[in-house]
C-alpha cells in the first residue's frame, strides 16, 4: 500500500522509479557516455558553472554511543578525536560569520550524538535562530528525532537536515549495528514531514560492491520526493576505525557514482563531499562534470582535514566556476577561511 502511495507521488513529482538493475545499467554505460548524459542532465536543471558552498562545523564533537565502522567519533574506536561539549552559542556565531564572509551560502553543524534529547534540541534550535539571522542558510545532522523534534528546529529557521542512509539495506549491517536502516528512514520521514529540506547521501569506498553504491543510489532516487541535497562521500579511513584499512576505490567508480546520482536525481543539488582532500584539482574537475554541484568549503570537515580554501578559490578560478547566487561576483579570496572547531566526522558529514 505503502509503496503503492510512494510510486503515486512519485509520478505527481515527474520522478521516474529507478530498480537497481538500472541503475546498475546506468553505472555499465562507456565512461565518456556516461558523464556526457550527466552533464546533459545538469545542463537541464542548473547552472553549469555554478557550484553551491556549504560550511561545516563539528558544534559537538566525540563521544556517540554508536558504532559506525568508518567514523572517528563513536566512543568505540581509539581515534585522535578529541571529545568536546556542545560549543557556546558566540563560538559558533564566530564561526558562521566566518563562513559567510568567506562566501559560505548554507552553514552546517554537526553534533555526535545518537538523538538529540528535549535540550539539545533546544539548544541547537537557539543556534539555528541566531545563525539564520546573520543571513545564511542552516543545516544540522544530529543523528535520530523523535516525533516533534523536526518541527521544533524548523520553527527556528532550520533549512535542511542530513542524515544520511550511508550505504545499500543489504551492505548496511556491515558498517553500523546500532541503528536500524529503517530507523534513518523513519527520521528523514520527519524531516520531510515537517517541510524542512532533505540533505542524504552515503559513503563510497568501504568494502561495498558495485550493486550496493546502485542500491544506494535507488533508495535515493526513489524517495518521493528525493532529496534535494545529495551529499556524496569517498570513505576518509581514519586510524584507529574498523575501515581504516580499506582499499582506495577506483577513482573512476567514484565519479560514475556521482553521474549515476545526476542521472536518477536530476533537480538535486549533488555535493563532492568527505574525501575531497585526497582528490587532486584533476579528479575533482571531472566530478563537476559528472553533475557534482556543491562543496563542503573551509578547512576542516567536522573532524578531518578539508582542502584549503585558498585551494578551492584557486581551484574555482582556473575552472571558471563561480558560487552559486553569486553569478558574476568572485569568491572573496582576502576573506578569512572558516574554521571546524576540531578534526574529524569525516566521512561524517556523512555520518548521521
Ligand atoms: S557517524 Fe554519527 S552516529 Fe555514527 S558514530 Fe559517528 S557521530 Fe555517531
Amino acid at each position: 500500500m505503502e509503496a503503492i502511495s510512494i510510486s503515486r507521488r512519485a509520478a505527481q513529482l515527474g520522478q521516474r522509479n529507478w530498480s537497481v538493475d538500472e541503475i546498475l545499467a546506468l553505472y555499465a554505460l562507456p565512461f565518456m557516455d556516461l558523464v556526457f548524459r550527466a552533464q546533459t542532465e545538469h545542463r537541464k536543471h542548473h547552472a553549469p558553472n555554478e557550484v553551491q558552498l556549504s560550511s561545516l562545523l563539528s558544534i559537538k564533537t566525540g563521544a556517540c554511543p554508536e558504532d559506525c565502522a568508518y567514523c572517528p567519533q563513536s566512543s568505540r574506536y581509539d581515534t585522535d578525536t578529541p571529545t568536546e561539549k556542545l560549543l557556546p552559542v558566540q563560538e559558533v556565531l564566530e564561526a558562521a560569520r566566518k563562513a559567510k564572509a568567506s562566501g559560505a551560502q548554507r552553514f552546517c553543524m554537526g553534533a555526535a550524538w545518537r538523538s538529540p534529547t528535549a535540550r539539545q534540541i533546544d539548544a541547537v534550535a537557539e543556534l539555528v535562530a541566531e545563525v539564520k539571522a546573520l543571513g545564511l542558510e542552516t543545516c544540522v545532522t544530529l543523528g535520530m528525532l523523535k516525533d516533534g523534534q523536526a518541527e521544533q528546529l524548523r520553527d527556528a529557521g532550520l533549512d535542511y537536515y542530513n542524515h544520511n542512509l550511508d550505504t545499500s539495506p543489504e551492505f548496511y549491517g556491515s558498517i553500523i549495528t546500532t541503528r536500524r536502516y529503517q530507523d534513518r528512514l523513519d527520521t528523514l520521514a520527519r524531516v520531510r514531514n515537517a517541510g524542512i529540506n532533505v540533505c542524504c547521501g552515503g559513503i563510497v569506498g568501504m568494502g561495498e560492491s558495485r550493486r550496493d553504491r546502485a542500491g544506494l543510489i535507488a533508495e535515493l532516487a526513489n524517495m518521493a520526493p528525493y532529496p534535494e541535497s545529495v551529499p556524496i562521500n569517498n570513505l576518509v579511513k581514519v586510524p584507529g576505525t574498523p575501515l581504516a584499512g580499506e582499499a582506495d576505490i577506483d577513482p573512476f567508480e567514484f565519479v560514475r557514482t556521482i553521474a549515476v546520482a545526476r542521472i536518477t536525481m536530476p533537480r538535486t543539488v549533488v555535493r563532492l563531499s568527505a574525501g575531497r582532500e585526497q582528490m587532486d584539482d584533476s579528479l575533482q574537475a571531472l566530478c563537476f562534470m559528472a553533475g557534482a554541484n556543491s562543496i563542503f568549503y573551509g578547512d576542516q570537515l567536522l573532524t578531518t582535514a578539508n582542502p584549503q580554501v585558498l585551494r578551492d578559490q584557486a581551484l574555482f578560478e582556473r575552472l571558471d566556476i563561480v558560487p552559486a547566487g553569486m553569478s558574476s561576483a568572485k569568491m572573496p579570496l582576502d576573506a578569512e577561511a572558516p574554521i571546524a572547531n576540531d578534526l574529524e566526522y569525516a566521512t561524517a558529514h556523512a555520518a548521521h
